[in-house]
């Protein structure tokens, strides 16, 4: 990068460049040793498709006043409903296929799982019914056996689709999240669980991060993010010999959730790319005897 460009005033990168510089760091990390381990080669070629996909979508406007997305907060209510999720279909058929083709071969799956998908992809309203069901936690299980592919798989695909959509969303209603009515183990924007956490370099509070649409709330430092138990017997956490990483374990419902901590670093985070960088403690917490959540 240019010697002149300013200083970053945020150490978390946030705007839109986020995946530019995810796309940079993997080029450099690749550069270095050759070759990236297969699971982050799919989340890269993934990356590109989504960031391909992305450039055409228009930011959509919010669509509520700061006072309504105030009180909808308040009862509880994420901001963003299926139905107001504005999708280009063309677009999202590609995504689905774009996405489908990389994680069929990632996963080593037969091409019958490549040909059922597409099956998906080509009918337009079981697509959006696989969309919609995904969005609003429902199992994608009749659909997936109906087209004998894995609900696993499908539910990925899905997952890799939206993506460009949701982080466009989540984009422009974020603003409007007031972070001290939320406080809730789900995304205030779209509804999802967290999968990574973040402790913020002023007071230490910490913050969720949606597993679908990057997001990033407050909630409690001491509270499950799974079940919400606040039992101080049933939670721990772990952290690495150098203080950067936590690990967030629940003995109730057998979840954990990884965390950085932003006060113990000054190099620049992509919190995104976080999870994958992590890997390792996620097979520490499996050997433990812990999900994730
Ligand atoms: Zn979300
Ligand atoms: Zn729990």
């Amino acid at each position: 990068m240019a010697a002149n460009q300013p200083p970053r005033q945020h150490q978390v990168v946030r705007d839109r460049s986020r995946h530019t510089r995810i796309l940079e760091r993997l080029g450099e990390w690749a550069r270095r040793e050759a070759s990236l381990p297969s699971v982050i080669q799919a989340y890269e070629r993934l990356l590109r498709l989504q960031m391909e996909g992305r450039s055409s979508i228009p930011a959509p406007q919010p669509g509520l006043t700061r006072e309504a997305a105030f009180s909808q907060l308040g009862q509880g209510i994420p901001l963003l409903k299926f139905d107001q999720l504005s999708l280009d279909w063309t677009l999202a058929q590609h995504l689905f296929r774009g996405a489908a083709g990389i994680l069929v071969e990632h996963t080593g799956q037969e091409p019958t799982a490549a040909a059922a998908l597409d099956q998906i992809a080509s009918d337009r309203s079981l697509l959006e019914q696989a969309f919609r069901d995904w969005y609003q936690g429902q199992p994608l299980s009749s659909i997936a056996a109906q087209k004998g592919v894995s609900e696993e798989l499908l539910a990925a695909t899905v997952q890799a689709a939206l993506y460009p959509f949701l982080v466009t969303h989540a984009e422009a209603l974020s603003a409007l999240v007031n972070q001290g009515v939320w406080r809730r183990k789900t995304c205030p924007i779209c509804g999802g669980k967290p999968d990574f956490a973040f402790l913020d370099k002023e007071r230490g509070g910490r913050w969720l991060l949606c597993s679908r649409c990057d997001t990033e709330w407050l909630f409690q430092r001491m509270q499950c993010p799974y079940c919400d138990s606040q039992s101080q017997k049933a939670l721990s956490y772990f952290t690495n010999d150098q203080g950067l990483y936590r690990l967030y374990t629940c003995s109730e419902c057998r979840s954990y959730i990884k965390a950085i901590d932003l006060r113990k670093t000054t190099a620049e985070v992509l919190l995104p790319l976080e999870r994958f960088l992590t890997a390792g403690i996620d097979r520490q917490a499996v050997d433990a005897g812990y999900k994730a959540g």
